[in-house]
């Protein structure tokens, strides 16, 4: 089936962190954007002569809520052709066209399991966009554990929020890893530590998604799969690349 290309405009842009925007664009028309809570959309960006080279993903990292507009957490590493052009050229009212959505790193439905979301840097948006989605739908789950993985404090993405939601939400765990400072609130360390401890009885009741870059998403999987016994269907994983 021929993808479906959406015209988009930017319509705000926030930094989250000293590497890290928020991007939030409306589509174009009156045609409602529907996509599943966890789902990604290909930019198509004017970096490059062929598609290959255009064509950068970014994961949804709001719930539905049928307003659309999306918002990408995008990191700057400098040197990437696709994020040096967000970073420096995209302003408010910039054009950007995108296809999708896609992918099928989605919420279960229904929940049966516990689910254990972990993920390092960026790769918290598609986690924020499910859980909100179970949240504000009040969809039926059992217990949510988001294990969130960055350098130094600095880089944590939406704490506040996550916090807050942490107070509010029945069966919504958060925990915070910092590999390179040592700070008594959180865990020193990766994010391995924390399922490695929490989990480390198998159960069969228990869903893992990652979602990252290769090498924690490769680490976590081998831990999972290899030395603490899950079956491969008990891990899920979205691959940043
Ligand atoms: C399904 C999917 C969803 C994605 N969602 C997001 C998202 O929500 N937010 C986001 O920031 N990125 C996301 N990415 C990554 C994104 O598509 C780009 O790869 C990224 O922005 C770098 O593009 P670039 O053109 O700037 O770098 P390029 O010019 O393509 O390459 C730079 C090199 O650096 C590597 N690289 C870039 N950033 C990192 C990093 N942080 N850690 C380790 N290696 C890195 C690349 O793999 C590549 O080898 C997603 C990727 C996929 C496949």
């Amino acid at each position: 089936m021929a993808a479906t290309w959406h015209e988009s405009k930017v319509i705000r842009i926030e930094d989250e962190t000293p590497t890290t925007k928020r991007f939030w664009l409306k589509t174009e028309g009156d045609e409602t954007f529907d996509f599943k809570a966890g789902q990604f959309v290909t930019m198509d960006l004017p970096i490059g002569e062929k598609r290959n080279q255009r064509w950068r993903s970014y994961s949804i990292a709001n719930a539905p809520d049928g307003s659309n507009v999306l918002e990408f957490c995008i990191v700057h590493l400098g040197g990437g052709l696709a994020t040096d052009y967000l970073f420096d050229e995209v302003k408010i009212g910039s054009s950007i066209k995108f296809k999708g959505p896609d992918g099928n790193f989605v919420l279960p439905d229904p929940i049966e399991n516990d689910l254990v979301f972990v993920c390092t840097g960026t790769g918290v948006a598609p986690f924020r966009s499910m859980i909100f989605d179970v949240f504000h739908q009040k969809k039926p789950h059992r217990g949510i554990h988001l294990i969130f993985g960055t350098r130094t404090a600095d880089g944590i993405l939406y704490q506040r929020e996550f916090e807050e939601l942490a107070q509010k939400m029945p069966g919504f765990r958060y925990s915070i890893a910092l590999s390179r400072e040592g700070n008594k609130q959180f865990h020193h360390g990766y994010v391995h530590g924390i399922y490695l401890k929490n989990y480390d009885e198998k159960r069969p009741d228990i869903t893992f998604y990652l979602c990252g870059w290769t090498q924690m998403v490769d680490e976590a999987v081998a831990n999972l799969i290899v030395k603490m016994g899950y079956d491969r269907t008990q891990v899920k994983y979205e691959l940043y690349g």
